[in-house]
């Protein structure tokens, strides 16, 4: 069983970006039967922004990716924000400063900057000298006791250690440096106020909380080495890591707001199902064998493997829409609370005082939302949305003008009058009726499609859409014959 996390940092909102990587970990926690943490990486304290944690845990509910242990959750390794857990950082830090893999540094900021200028202007890396590293233990235990400012320093070595990445494979380690090139790649572990880099907490908090793997995004690929080499002073056993791709627009362009690689909440607007958003975000990058793409969120636990495409990723949101209306098409054919949930949304579009269906009811006979139901049942493959939906079958909540083309064929006209002489209004009786109509056709005007078109139509005015015989069957015997001129004998 895999124990894997999400470790967002409180500074934006949930974004697609985001919640795939959530996803991700979430799949592979619930495939092998372990568990999904989420840890809040709120180190940085000055880039948290106010009300974005609650946010996140509301949107991440939102998509069904509850967690096992986290934040509100609780759990054996708490607490899972990495501010109320500073000094274990600082414990761990000491421990390395001990055992001789780690250093202070006393330099300012000032004499780093002077430095990296220098060695940028030599075309050398800017990393730090490594003065500091030559200070004695008992000198610099006594500058730190006085007070002077310092940060902790890990003593890396040259080369870092390789890993294997499940996605990348055997993950180099950077190249040896220059001969004569006297810089290292020391990475800070604690800031001179106290607190944990990102590097520390991130690694010291896998490590306690027993995680096992790491999806992340490939934009954090540079700092595994880092990360592998803390691992490897602390002399614990490293998670494995796969990092994915980022996510892309058509032309190869990081996902921007303009692109959809916006706030989660930009999709609630436009009435996206979480079903349909996690089905998205989890083709984004992860190659499965199934049949068919479309998969709610119990479907992609029950497929999910570790098999990611390398690269880049494209953002299609043709794919968006492709999936919502498969997805609204299984709630309307489900029942049960989606169905429900849909015909409110629709119904309080029907009853909007500004709205254009003023007296929608008023041809209707049963129960408003019966009715709306039953479209919806007939017409759920094909809609995104409620607002869509009442478009597309607006013919549905008001009177048609007689059309133009209704009237146009007078045969036709005449012998639909038939329609009126059904008895029980059965979709068997209604199929027989037209069956003969068309049959009793002058000879060379045979065949059904004038016949349907004819009824199309008249009752409602559009060239697709339900089935006609779901459209005479759920306007009822006295609108149906009303569109089409008959007179109820
Ligand atoms: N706090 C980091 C982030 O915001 C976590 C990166 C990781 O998963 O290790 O993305």
């Amino acid at each position: 069983p895999a124990r894997t996390r999400f470790a967002p940092s409180p500074t934006g909102f949930l974004h697609l970006g985001s919640l795939r990587t959530a996803l991700f970990n979430y799949l592979l926690a619930r495939r092998t039967g372990g568990q999904f943490l989420l840890r809040i990486e709120d180190t940085d304290q000055k880039r948290t922004v106010p009300g974005a944690e609650a946010r996140l845990l509301e949107d991440l509910r939102w998509a069904g990716l509850e967690w096992d242990e986290g934040p509100e959750v609780g759990g054996p390794h708490g607490s899972y924000r990495q501010s109320e857990r500073s000094s274990l950082y600082r414990t761990h830090a000491h421990d390395l400063l001990q055992s001789g893999h780690a250093y202070r540094c006393f330099c300012t900021p000032e004499r780093l900057r002077t430095l990296a200028e220098h060695r940028h202007g030599l075309g050398l890396a800017t990393d730090y000298d490594r003065t500091c590293a030559n200070i004695p233990r008992e000198e610099s235990d006594d500058r730190a006791h006085r007070g002077e400012k310092h940060v902790i320093r890990l003593l890396a070595s040259t080369t870092y250690p390789a890993y294997q990445d499940i996605v990348y494979g055997a993950f180099k380690p950077l190249k040896p440096r220059l001969q004569g090139d006297n810089s290292f790649e020391d990475p800070i572990l604690l800031k001179s106020d106290g607190l944990p880099t990102y590097h520390l907490a991130n690694v010291v908090d896998d490590h306690h909380m027993q995680i096992t793997h790491v999806i992340r995004g490939s934009e954090w690929m540079p700092s595994t080495p880092k990360h592998i080499a803390m691992y490897d002073a602390f002399g614990w056993a490293p998670p494995q890591f796969a990092h994915v791709g980022l996510l892309v627009d058509e032309h190869g362009n990081k996902l921007s707001k303009r692109n959809f690689d916006t706030d989660i909440q930009a999709f609630k607007d436009m009435e996206i199902f979480p079903e349909t958003l996690t089905n998205f975000a989890a083709l984004l990058g992860w190659s499965h064998q199934g049949r068919s793409d479309v998969m709610d969120l119990n479907k992609l636990v029950e497929k999910f493997t570790l098999k990611f495409t390398k690269g880049n990723t494209t953002v299609t949101f043709g794919k968006l829409q492709f999936l919502q209306r498969k997805h609204a098409a299984v709630r309307a054919l489900a029942g049960g609370e989606g169905r429900q949930d849909m015909v409110q949304n629709v119904l309080s579009l029907l009853q909007d005082p500004e709205g254009p269906y003023q007296d929608w009811q008023s041809h209707i006979s049963g129960s408003p939302s019966t009715f709306v139901e039953q479209i919806i049942q007939s017409d759920g493959e094909n809609y995104t949305n409620a607002n869509e939906f009442v478009h597309r079958n607006s013919f549905m909540f008001k009177r048609l003008r007689q059309t133009p083309n209704s009237i146009h064929d007078k045969d036709i006209a005449f012998r639909v009058k038939a329609l009126g002489d059904t008895k029980s209004w059965s979709r068997e009786e209604l199929m027989q009726k037209v069956r003969e109509i068309i049959d009793d056709r002058p000879e060379g005007r045979k065949g059904s499609k004038d016949v349907y078109h004819y009824l199309r139509s008249a009752l409602t005015d559009r060239e697709d859409g339900m089935r006609i015989y779901d459209v005479m069957m759920i306007l009822g015997r006295k609108e149906t014959l009303a569109r089409l001129g008959i007179e109820e004998s």
